[in-house]
């Protein structure tokens, strides 16, 4: 430090320096009271030791060396913080393969379902054509059956009056049906017969109890 001196006698070593308040350096000999002894004004001294702050020791040492370690504190500053980009690129170069990988997969999940679509799709309109085709025939089977029932039900409603035209009250007056009038003539049976045999069967097979008055067979009384 060849800057260095007492800013009163201009020594440079062998004696304790201390700089002032005011900026000027003194040597122990040249500090006689509270002003100080370059410039006279009232002042602190502050002793120039290994003991002083680091912000103040700076003052006393080589700006180039400053520098230097300054610029290799940066440089280490930069380099921790380069290493920290590098972490976070390399996670987020690593979720951006992940993030592609899924969306390539979902990508192609979402094709393959499409085509299965697309071809069930084609399916189901061949189902609904086919459909469309039974369908239509079987309109025409239906209109040829409804065509047919009506050609049935004109003799139907002619037999449905045909049996059983009689009535079992009032007057118990009964008109058989020609079925149950019997081939036998009348004199040849006996009258204990009546009401029995083919009339019975006939009866009973319809559910019906039938009471005969004598009155309608005048020609067995008579006899
Ligand atoms: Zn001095
Ligand atoms: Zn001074």
């Amino acid at each position: 430090m060849d800057w260095f001196h007492c800013n009163h006698c201009f020594k440079k070593s062998g004696l304790n320096f201390a700089v002032s308040s005011c900026g000027h350096i003194s040597c122990e000999a040249c500090i006689k009271s509270k002003q100080c002894s370059t410039c006279g004004v009232a002042c602190s001294y502050l002793p120039i030791t290994d003991q002083m702050k680091p912000q103040e020791k700076v003052f006393f040492m080589d700006p180039g060396k400053l520098i230097q370690a300054r610029m290799e504190n940066i440089s280490q500053i930069a380099i921790f913080q380069q290493k920290q980009m590098e972490r976070v690129m390399v996670h987020f170069k690593t979720k951006s393969a992940e993030l592609e990988r899924l969306l390539e997969e979902v990508s192609q999940q979402g094709h393959r379902q499409l085509s299965e679509l697309k071809r069930e799709n084609g399916e189901l309109k061949k189902q609904l054509l086919e459909l469309q085709r039974e369908n239509g025939e079987l309109k025409k089977q239906l209109l040829e059956l409804q065509r047919e029932t009506a050609e049935l039900k004109k003799p139907l409603s002619q037999r449905r009056v045909s049996p059983g035209q009689f009535q079992t009250t009032g007057a118990q007056r009964v008109s058989l049906p020609v079925g149950v009038t019997s081939p036998v003539t009348p004199r040849s049976r006996a009258l204990s017969n009546v009401g029995s045999g083919e009339t019975q069967r006939w009866s009973r097979d319809r559910g019906i109890s039938l009471t005969v008055s004598l009155d309608l067979f005048p020609k067995f009384t008579n006899t």
